[in-house]
């Protein structure tokens, strides 16, 4: 996306748009696996901002519906940009390799919860398979 695009994304999801959000939407624009905040603080391209700005740049993000926010059971939130996801809500389900960590996006991969009538009700805010990545199998 070009910064002019993220610029208006940014406007029209109601958050001023400064530079720190741009170039936020920006990386995870460009990554193939979701992000944590401390990927991005390390990341060269935000070396000019501190942790505690980015951090709250990305809950502002979140929190206007630009980003979805996981936490893939290990208590670390993972941001990516919504739209990224086929569904149309951008929901996927996404893949944790038990062996090393890694997390991968399952864009492709459809899973169906289905709840019988009667059961309470919960709301299914992940859905996470685990397993091993071609790397570890
Ligand atoms: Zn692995
Ligand atoms: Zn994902």
């Amino acid at each position: 996306m070009a910064t002019d695009a993220l610029r208006r994304t940014i406007r029209g999801a109601g958050l001023r748009s400064t530079s720190a959000r741009v170039m936020v939407l920006e990386l995870l624009g460009d990554a193939t696996t979701p992000l944590s905040h401390s990927d991005l603080a390390e990341h060269p391209n935000l070396q000019a901002y501190d942790r505690a700005t980015i951090y709250r740049n990305l809950m502002d993000l979140a929190d206007a519906g630009l980003l979805s926010r996981s936490d893939l059971g290990d208590h670390v939130w993972r941001f990516e940009l919504k739209q990224k996801g086929l569904t149309p809500d951008g929901e996927h389900p996404h893949f944790v390799c038990t062996d090393c960590g890694s997390v991968a996006c399952l864009e492709d991969v459809k899973v169906e919860v289905k709840v019988p009538k009667k059961a309470p009700k919960r709301e299914i805010s992940e859905v996470l398979l685990k397993g091993r990545c071609e790397n570890c199998a």
